[in-house]
Order: C-alpha cells, then structure tokens, then sequence
C-alpha cells in the first residue's frame, strides 16, 4: 500500500477537563498537522479529525470538587481547546465532541452491534464500592498500588507511572478517591471484550506485520503488553456519566470512556461528511485507505490493542496502517503537569507572543520527543527564532524581496546566462521536495524540518557569496540572474514551509504574490478539501525544475517574517515559572496538612539504616523489578525494586543505599520484599539512589 487512495488521519481526543499545553501540541498536534497539510499538498484525499473527549471519571470528579455538573466542565474546555486548535493552525476537516448526538448513536450502534453478535463475555463481578459515598468506583475513583511496577498512586485504570493498564481489583491497597475510604466489594454485571481471544491474531497482525515500519518505542510496549498475557476488558461502566449501555438489564451503566472514546473518531468523520455532503465509509472501510493515529505513549495499549480489537471484533472495519505514538515533552527539566501548573498554556503564550505561532511549533517540531522524551527550554526557544527563523530564513526573504523592490520596482527580473553556481543551487533546490517528503512519509518531523531549513541556508549562502548589493554598482545584468534565482528560491520556500509553517507560508506567498493560498481555508476549518484535481502540484514543480516565478510578475512589499525576541521576554517566561515553583511550594505545604499530618511519634516508626546491596538479578518476566539482597548490618534482606529499567544488576553490586527495613512486607509477583530502598530523581529526570548532594538533584524532587 505505497500510494493509497485516501487517508484518514486522526489525532488523540484531548481529554476536556483543562486546558492544552505544548506538550499535546508536540506530541500530537502538530506532527499529525504536519503530515495532514503535506498530504493535501501533494493532491490526496485527506480526512484529517479530531474531537473532544468528554466522559469518563475525571471529569465527574472535577464537577464534584468545582460544584458544577460535568457538561458545564466539558463545555468550557471544549471551547478553550478548539480556539488553541484554530489559533496554532491545527488543520482539522472537523472537530467534534463525544457529548454530540451523532456520537452517542455512533458508539451506541458499535456496541449494539457487537452485543448481538456475542462478542462480549458477559460476566458478574465483584466491583469496588464506596460505603460512605454509596457508588461504585470505577476507574480513577480507586487509587492503590501498581501490580506491575509497584507505584502507590496508580488508578484503577491504568498507572501513571509504568503506563500500564489493568483493573481496579488488581491493584494493591486500593483506596477509595472520593473518600479514602477502603472499598467494599459489591455484585454488578458487565461486559468484557476478550482481549485474550484476540492475542494471536494481534501476534500475527503488529508483531509480524509491523515490526519494521511501526516506530520501535510503539512496537516495543505492544511486544511487552502481549507477552505479558491480554486479559478480558470491562466496555462498561457503574457511572452515570457517559453513553448510557443500550441493553436491557444496564440500568445505571455507560460505556467505558475507552470504548466510546476513539469511536469518537469515526463519528467525528460522519459529522464531517454530513457537512460537506460526502460519503464517510470508504475512509473507514476501504482497503485502499490509510488509517493513521497520532498519539502520546500513554495512549498506546488503547490505539494498538483495544481499538483494533474492537475493529476486528465489528467486522466491517480498516485496521490503522501506523500509530506514530512520540514520547513526552519536559518543560525546564520538569515533567509538565496541569495539576502543578508546569506548563506553557497555549492560550497564554499568544498573549505573550502574539501571532508568533509558528515560532512555537518550529521550537516543538526541531525538538519533537519521537524517539525520547525531550525538554523544551525557553533559551532554546529564543535561540531557535533568533538564530534560526530569523537570522537564516527571515534574513534571507527579507534581502531578496527588498532588494528586487529596490532594483526592479518590485518585478522579477528576466535572466541572462545561468553560471555554473546558478545551476548547482538550481539543481539542489529541486532535490529537497523529494528529500523532505521521505522524511515526513516515515514520521521523522523533525528530520524533515531539519531539511527546509537547508533550502533557506541555501538561499542566504547563496545571496552572500554572490553579493549582489556589491556587484549592482559593476555589473547589473548579472545581478539580474541572481535575483532571479533568488526569487526561486524563495518561492520553493513558501511552498515548502506550509506544513510545518502554515502562517509564515501564508505570508510568504502573500508577499511574493505566488502560489495557491490554500492555509487560510484550512485553518478555519472550513472541511474545504484541497489538492483534488490539479495536474501537478507546488512541490512537484518544484521538482521538476519548473519556472516558480516568471521574469515581469511583480512582488510585493517585504514584512517582516519572524521578529527577534529578546532576552527581557525570555526571562519574564522563566520567572513566571520560578513564581509557580514557589506557588507549588506554598501550595505543597497546605496539601501536605491537608494530607494527614504525620507525628514525631509516626515518623519516629521508620525505621531507616544504611545497607549494601550485595547482590541483585532481575525478576524473571517483569521488565521493571530487580530482586535485591541487602545487607543492613542486622540482616541480609530480599528487597524487590522497581528499578530495573534505570540499573543494570551488575552495575549496583556494592552500592551503599538508604533502606526502609520496617516496611510492612508484602509480596510482589511471588517474592516477598523486606524493605524499601529509598530513590530520588536527578537534573535529568532519571532514577537514583538517595544522595541528595550528588547528580545535580533538585530542591522539591521527591524521595520514593
Ligand atoms: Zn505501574
């Protein structure tokens, strides 16, 4: 499938209980955008859509603390983050939302469908019930700890920390979130999608199908989830907040927010062709259509497991092609979090940057968490305008548009002979759109964008070894050929730059006079769709060699491209995020009473030595626990850990540590751990032991 018919791009549902920050926007958004735009260019059928995601636990449990009913919440974020969408140039054909009525009667009909055809287990179960607060907790309102890695502020659902998801009653000491009290088990029916059921065609289908073109961190947490074993999935839910399951006998029951959620998806997708008067099955049930989900690593298991079982399951349905998942972005150095306010809002930073869009998805695209986790800087941010957008691209369209208005009155001049520098930077020019879009075809953005930036580096070096400023005073027909060139180049720019620049390319073309304007309709998501019909488009005539601007059309007059930004805004950045580290910290301290206050006498319990770990391996078949013994010169002790994946065994052995030796023992995957070895986190963010003078660790990183 090397030129299909069509694409049907999607990008995660943003969950509506806050606002979106620059990671979602460098994770998800603008590397979909990216792809979306490049793929309208090059004349496909693109349906690019998205929605917002309004059900599920959190958003209940929102309500509840701000006292207002869930649409309320969900319609105030619904709004925000559409606006940012718009604002940043996200090129949707249709925005959506999982309260819509097509929605519900989308979601109700797959179920439904699937219902009758006797694809869900259906099973009564002991489900976790709050006494006190009188409903069962589904999901988020259980929190305990991880079966897998041992984090003890894991949900329910799924754990923040290991990213694996699991079921409530699988966790250990599990709490109640609405009262802390200790959950009651209580009788209630569901239904369960046999995941197990699906694990060998999912063996057969990712493992074997996809192992050489799905990106390795995505192929590598599928392997893992599979190997560990798939089990049954509750669909349903003991909520009153959602789509009501539409089977008799499911009274006070909703789909589970990951069943109905990337359905979202689909019904996204008929809204849209009921707008614009299209047929919406073939982008989900033709084979000749490429399928492709951009997402966050936590969404993972729910693109690559559950989703395509639920496909399978109805039958009538097109599996995704790819899930280019990318890793998270760090603010600072610290991991960006809406409840600690670490973040750079997007609505905010127009406030701040106004009409800087671009500036903010060129820094998120060159450092694009695609392989690792990334950190964005503010530094980095400025130098990357400064040095780059600015003194490269900006430097080089603003010398060429002043100086044909300055030499020619603003028209293209009529070229004399090509010299042998003329038709090298010509014959270079034509090679990028080719190099570009083997880039983007196999989702490496930042690689790609790396590449249009060597067009406008060619375009400014050229300018400065041919000085044409110089040469006007001896030799002016030569200065005609070179501005003629320029202007080349300028305009395979414009058009080049569009996915990843869709403002500046607007501009460009504007002021150029060149070129179809097509980012104006596509960022008011007009559902307009472009490309179809044209013999040969922008980029392959860029290819080709063609004549982008003919001898006597006229420009117009330059404007400023890019603006350098200096160092008084970059440091008003860095205060206001000093100014939310001191608000955690004052914030913290209220927390922690409200909390439980722990005594003299409770900590005086601890009991905390120092110890050696003499030996450790890893335990057989989990990826993250190491079986340590310790000596804590009372005893050697068998500490299990979740380090796994930030120690080699070998590279311990000998190490002095801090120990919790009057830990409550309990038993991790048949192995009873004595203790606890206490872990901080350095600069980096990367796992070691409690040394809090070494590794660069922070003032505020916890100790666990
Ligand atoms: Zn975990």
């Amino acid at each position: 499938m090397n030129s299909p018919k069509r694409y049907t791009i999607t990008a995660a549902l943003p969950y509506t209980n806050g606002p979106i920050h620059i990671g979602h926007l460098a994770g998800v958004y603008v590397p979909a955008d990216i792809f979306a735009r490049y793929q309208r260019m090059q004349g496909k059928d693109v349906v690019f859509v998205c929605g917002s995601d309004e059900h599920g636990v959190p958003i209940t449990i929102k309500a509840k603390k701000e006292g207002v009913s869930p649409q309320d919440v969900v319609d105030k974020y619904h709004k925000i983050i559409k606006q940012s969408f718009e604002d940043f140039g996200i090129s949707f054909d249709n925005y959506s939302r999982t309260s819509a009525k097509i929605h519900h009667k989308t979601a109700s009909e797959f179920f439904k469908k699937l219902y009758d055809a006797g694809k869900f287990t259906e099973e009564t179960t002991q489900q976790f019930y709050d006494e006190k607060a009188e409903q069962f907790l589904a999901d988020r309102f259980v929190v305990g700890t991880c079966p897998k890695c041992g984090f003890d502020g894991s949900y329910g659902d799924q754990c923040e920390k290991c990213g694996t998801s699991h079921n409530a009653t699988d966790l250990i000491n599990p709490k109640s979130a609405i009262t802390g009290a200790i959950p009651t088990l209580k009788e209630t029916k569901h239904w369960f999608l046999p995941l197990d059921q699906y694990e060998g065609w999912l063996k057969e289908w990712i493992l074997e199908g996809h192992k050489k073109d799905w990106k390795p961190n995505v192929y590598g947490q599928v392997k893992s989830w599979i190997d560990d074993g798939l089990r049954p999935r509750a669909v349903t839910r003991d909520l009153d907040w959602g789509i009501p399951v539409p089977v008799d006998g499911a009274e006070g029951k909703v789909l589970y927010v990951w069943f109905d959620a990337p359905i979202g998806y689909i019904s996204s997708t008929k809204e849209w062709a009921e707008k614009t008067g299209r047929d919406w099955e073939p982008y989900w049930k033709d084979e000749d259509t490429k399928l492709l989900h951009f997402i966050g690593k936590d969404n993972i298991v729910f693109h690559c497991i559950i989703f395509p079982a639920m496909l399978k399951a109805e039958g009538g349905f097109i599996l995704p092609d790819n899930v280019p998942a990318n890793e998270f972005l760090n603010l600072e150095g610290n991991k960006l979090s809406t409840s600690k306010n670490w973040a750079v809002w997007l609505h905010e930073y127009l406030e701040e940057f106004p009409k800087q869009q671009d500036v903010l998805r060129y820094t998120l695209t060159a450092n694009a968490p695609e392989t690792k986790d990334n950190d964005f800087t503010w530094k980095d941010f400025q130098a990357r305008n400064n040095n780059e957008l600015v003194a490269i691209f900006g430097n080089f369209i603003n010398r060429v548009v002043v100086l044909t208005n300055k030499y020619y009155d603003g028209i293209v001049p009529k070229p004399g002979n090509f010299s042998e520098v003329d038709e090298q930077t010509l014959t270079e020019l034509k090679a990028y759109p080719a190099v570009i879009a083997s880039s983007i075809d196999r989702y490496r953005f930042r690689e790609a964008q790396a590449e249009l930036m060597n067009v406008a580096r060619l375009g400014n070096k050229y300018l400065a070894d041919e000085e044409p400023w110089k040469l006007i005073k001896t030799d002016e027909d030569r200065v005609k050929t070179i501005m003629y060139v320029a202007l080349q180049i300028a305009s395979a720019l414009a058009s080049l730059c569009e996915p990843f620049l869709p403002f500046t390319s607007q501009k460009l073309k504007s002021m150029l006079d060149y070129g179809r304007s097509t980012s104006e309709a596509v960022i008011n998501m007009s559902g307009v769709v472009f490309g179809e019909g044209v013999e040969e488009n922008e980029w392959e005539q860029i290819s080709a060699g063609k004549e982008l601007l003919e001898p006597g059309h006229a420009i117009g007059e330059a404007e400023l491209l890019f603006s350098k930004i200096e160092d008084e805004q970059i440091q008003k950045q860095l205060d206001k995020l000093e100014a939310t580290k001191a608000a955690n910290i004052a914030d913290n301290k209220k927390a922690e009473s409200q909390k439980e206050i722990a005594t003299f006498e409770e900590f005086s319990k601890m009991d905390l030595r120092v110890g050696t770990i003499v030996k450790a391996e890893k335990m057989a078949k989990a990826n993250k626990l190491l079986v340590l013994k310790v000596d804590t010169g009372l005893d050697v002790r068998t500490i299990v850990s979740g380090i796994a994946e930030s120690f080699k065994p070998e590279d311990i052995v000998g190490k002095k540590v801090t120990v919790l030796v009057n830990l409550a023992p309990r038993k991790l995957r048949g192995v009873e751990s004595e203790g606890m070895i206490l872990m901080t986190e350095n600069a980096e963010g990367k796992l070691v032991f409690l040394n809090p003078d070494e590794d660069g660790v922070k003032n505020g990183t916890v100790i666990t």
